[in-house]
């Protein structure tokens, strides 16, 4: 079974997704380019296969979802739905990315002219 850790920059906050994650979906959109400096490209997981350790501070980034980020170093760690069961890691964040690839881009009309759109549908 494939188990995916991860850590923000000065380690305060790390956390661990238990089971298989999918590949990597970029978000494009504005409200991601600000909050991570360009696209934003992460897994998906369950809620409740994901174990944080360490202070989390949320930021709710719009009706639906709320973003998670150290406290401390100010890394952007997590997208999760305020309803939904699912929860995003970035994967800038991840120990070891071996494996993934980009599979999906969402909000692509929103993307900068500056880079590339990265491979996926
Ligand atoms: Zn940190
Ligand atoms: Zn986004």
């Amino acid at each position: 079974m494939q188990q995916k850790i991860g850590h923000c920059a000065c380690g305060a906050v790390s956390y661990r997704i238990e089971g298989e994650v999918g590949g990597v979906v970029s978000c494009h959109c504005k409200s991601c380019q600000r909050l991570h400096g360009n696209y934003n490209p992460m897994v998906v997981a369950e809620k409740d296969a994901v174990a944080i350790t360490g202070d989390v501070t949320w930021y709710q980034s719009s009706d639906e979802a709320e973003r998670g980020f150290c406290a401390q170093c100010g890394s952007a760690l997590f997208k999760r739905q305020k309803k939904g069961s699912k929860i995003l890691a970035s994967v800038g964040s991840l120990d070891d990315v071996t494996g993934l690839t980009n599979i999906k881009n969402v909000f692509v009309e929103e993307a900068g002219a500056y880079y590339l759109m990265p491979p996926g549908e």
